[in-house]
């Protein structure tokens, strides 16, 4: 079931070349919970240890961590699953289901009683209640008092027999130094007494039995199953390093290396959660940020590249870089102008028929299509420069689909400016015309109406821009009469404002 220990490995078996191998090749996972979509935080915790795995030619895990079974849900299986797809964290190997795997669980809290390292406590609810309160009032943290550590074994009946439940915990003395090098954080130091008691490795269960395994002894034991060589995960879990180093020395397992990551932090420096607006993939995906540019900009959370290197990085050049030993150990404050630019940088450097694919399906949310494959490319040139995220093509793109309304700001201006002379001029111009309307034309038309009758280019454009658009901001004026133009719109809307004028 587990790894061989080393030291008794190469008594028996001296340079092995199986196990040259295992210790050769880097084994690192994701362990997600499914209680909840896949939030930013796990997802960078997936891309560092991906971009690990990658860098080292070693092997990037799953391993879905789903014995809460009150708050686990398949759907969320499915939603992380596909968050780290979109993100191009593609994984080696089937994924393991922690659920699955209980039965050892078991077996090895069964090993831990065995020993005599772990014991059965039926502190009730109540009593561990009324422990933290006085230890609250003392000013201490809490900790449990490990009263059950020395029951005899007619204590244990006599308990079981009054039908009192018990959880098993794991012994922790007070003076246990527990070291280990942190790849990011450099040398960390425990002491057995600032773990909050014995351990609790299993859920409350009646009489004999042992309840449901609890997360560390769980964590512990499928990752050495699973020969995982780094332990890569934010740094809230670096008490529960310390008290996982323990159970993997209890349990006679090889230790893998561990490394604690920051946590990225609100605007206020506090840790992003829930609560701040947006934190799942699935909505950052929604809102028309692209695979490519979020999976960059997670890592600029925590990770630089060198100096003399962009910051607009492909995951496989990130993850030429990339060392752990490289990530900031201080929290990472998550910064919207930076995603947004690292994303317009992607939208930029699209090919014109791939984003044409990405707004259309825009369009095609609200309804819209356009009346040409060539229209449709036009409209993506036109808003390219202009889009954040994706989804800014739908705003962007509205008044090419659908008449804007005539507003009493867009008469007023039209009125006040003498526009209905300009206007009038413009259709004459456009309705005299035999040559085929585009770019050249449309600048053509502006510069003789100016030379011939003095009116200021400013003035003119404006008022164009109030016919097609219907207020004074929107894309460059003269690309957007050719895709008017295209469909009809541009005599259309200038008619329009000369009737009610
Ligand atoms: N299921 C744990 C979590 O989502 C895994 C932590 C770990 O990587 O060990 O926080």
């Amino acid at each position: 079931e587990h790894r061989p220990v080393t030291a008794e490995v190469a008594g028996s078996n001296p340079v092995g070349p199986v196990l040259i191998i295992i210790s050769l090749e880097n084994r690192l996972r994701l362990a997600p919970s499914p209680t909840g979509s896949l939030h930013i935080g796990t997802a960078r915790t997936a891309l560092f240890n991906w971009l690990y795995a990658k860098k080292t030619n070693g092997k990037f895990l799953i391993r879905i961590e789903d014995t809460d079974i009150n708050r686990s849900r398949e759907k969320f299986t499915t939603n992380i699953l596909n968050g780290l797809k979109w993100l191009g964290l593609d994984w080696d190997e089937d994924i393991i289901k922690q659920s699955n795997r209980i039965d050892i669980h078991k077996s090895m809290i069964k090993q831990l009683l065995d020993k005599g390292l772990a014991y059965r406590c039926f502190t009730t609810e109540e009593e561990s209640e009324k422990l933290r309160e006085e230890q609250k009032e003392m000013r201490l943290p809490p900790k449990h008092d490990n009263r059950h550590r020395n029951l005899t074994a007619n204590e244990i009946d006599k308990y079981i027999s009054e039908g009192k439940t018990s959880v098993i915990r794991f012994k922790i003395e007070e003076d246990v130094e527990i070291e280990w090098n942190d790849l990011i954080r450099g040398e960390i130091q425990w002491l057995g007494k600032d773990l909050g008691g014995d351990m609790v490795l299993s859920r409350r269960a009646n009489g004999y039995e042992i309840g449901e395994p609890l997360y560390n002894l769980a964590v512990v034991v499928d990752d050495n199953f699973m020969n995982i060589t780094h332990v890569v995960r934010g740094e809230d879990h670096i008490s529960n390093t310390a008290k996982q180093i323990l159970l993997y020395k209890a349990l006679g397992f090889n230790l893998p290396s561990f490394s604690h990551t920051p946590l990225i932090l609100n605007t206020e420096g506090k840790k992003l959660s829930k609560r701040d607006s947006v934190t799942s993939i699935d909505e950052f995906k929604d809102m028309g940020y692209l695979p490519e540019a979020m999976s960059n900009y997670m890592a600029l959370l925590g990770w630089s590249p060198n100096k003399d290197q962009e910051e607009i990085l492909s995951l496989d050049q990130i993850a030429k870089n990339f060392n752990l030993k490289n990530i900031n150990k201080s929290g990472a404050k998550f910064n919207w102008e930076k995603l947004n630019w690292v994303n317009a940088q992607y939208i930029k450097s699209m090919s014109r028929d791939e984003l044409h694919k990405l707004f259309k399906e825009c369009w095609e949310k609200e309804g819209w299509s356009s009346p040409s494959e060539e229209w449709g490319l036009k409209l993506t040139c036109l808003a390219q420069d202009s889009v954040t995220v994706i989804n800014d093509v739908v705003y962007l793109s509205k008044p090419f689909f659908e008449t804007p309304e005539i507003t009493d700001d867009a008469l007023n201006f039209l009125k006040s400016n003498d526009s209905k002379t300009i206007l009038k001029l413009v259709l004459g111009y456009l309705n005299n015309n035999k040559k085929i309307f585009n770019n050249n034309l449309a600048k053509e038309i502006l510069n003789s109406i100016s030379k011939e009758h003095g009116i200021k280019k400013g003035l003119l454009m404006r008022s164009l821009r109030m016919s097609f658009f219907r207020c004074l901001n929107g894309p460059d004026l003269i690309e957007s009469w050719e895709l008017l133009s295209l469909i009809g719109e541009d005599n259309k809307r200038i008619r329009e404002f000369l009737e009610v004028l």
